[in-house]
């Protein structure tokens, strides 16, 4: 099974996927955690990303869809992905689609997700996670217990560099111009399920992963 999460920074692609990548036992990979391990590890790869992240733009086109097409190429992901954070382009989604073709795959799922942009930013610049241990927290949402260390380890939780209001603005920006038009992309394609995670309206994303699972069950597909 083949599962897109789209939707602007700080709407829930990651934790959505953590809870469906759980129910429904598929891995999830992340484009924006590839590129973080890289400039982490200091590889080529990371040096040549770290300066569009910083400044909340796009990794080029023809990089990013090599470096997704050897990560989906890889055996764990044999039985299916759920992509998070890629597509992000036009151009993306469409070679995506021929990759996929060529391997006689297609998308079963895009999950849209869409929250008011206060409520992201809001979101966004309180997020943070325990590098050790992956847990995340949000310092109003969810907090810690105590100050700003993960609860299950002990470890200080960090802040992703690009997690400040001023980037959060340009990638929002850049969401709206370069990744929005693949909303249409893929609503013409018949797969796209959009729905609306905020605080106004009762139902974060976690929520909506669970009622996902719930109803690809009855559907008898897991
Ligand atoms: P994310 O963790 O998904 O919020 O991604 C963090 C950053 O990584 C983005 O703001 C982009 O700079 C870069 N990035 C992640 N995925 C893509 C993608 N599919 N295309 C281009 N840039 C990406």
């Amino acid at each position: 099974m083949i599962i897109i999460m789209l939707g602007a920074p700080g709407t829930g692609k990651g934790t959505a996927a953590k809870v469906l990548t759980k129910g429904l036992n598929i891995p999830a990979v992340s484009s924006g955690d590839i590129f973080r391990k890289a400039i982490a590890d200091g590889t080529e790869l990371g040096k040549e990303v770290e300066g569009y992240i910083s400044n909340g733009k796009l990794v080029p086109d023809e990089l990013t869809i090599k470096v997704i097409e050897a990560r989906l190429k890889e055996p764990d992901l044999a039985n299916g992905v759920i992509l998070d954070g890629f597509p992000r382009t036009t151009e993306q989604a469409e070679r995506l689609d021929k990759f996929l073709s060529q391997e006689g795959k297609k998308i079963d799922l895009v999950v849209n997700l869409e929250t008011p942009v206060e409520e992201l930013i809001e979101r966004v610049v309180n997020r943070r996670k325990c590098p050790n241990c992956k847990a995340d927290f949000n310092m109003k949402l969810n907090p810690p217990k105590t100050g700003e260390i993960c609860d299950f380890c002990g470890t200080p939780l960090e802040r992703r560099a690009d997690d400040n209001e001023e980037t959060m603005r340009a990638r929002l920006d850049t969401y709206e111009k370069q990744t929005a038009p693949i909303v249409d992309f893929y609503q013409k394609q018949g797969n796209l399920l959009t729905a609306e995670v905020s605080k106004r309206c009762g139902r974060m994303a976690p929520e909506l992963a669970e009622s996902i699972i719930e109803d690809f069950r009855k559907k008898g597909l897991v």
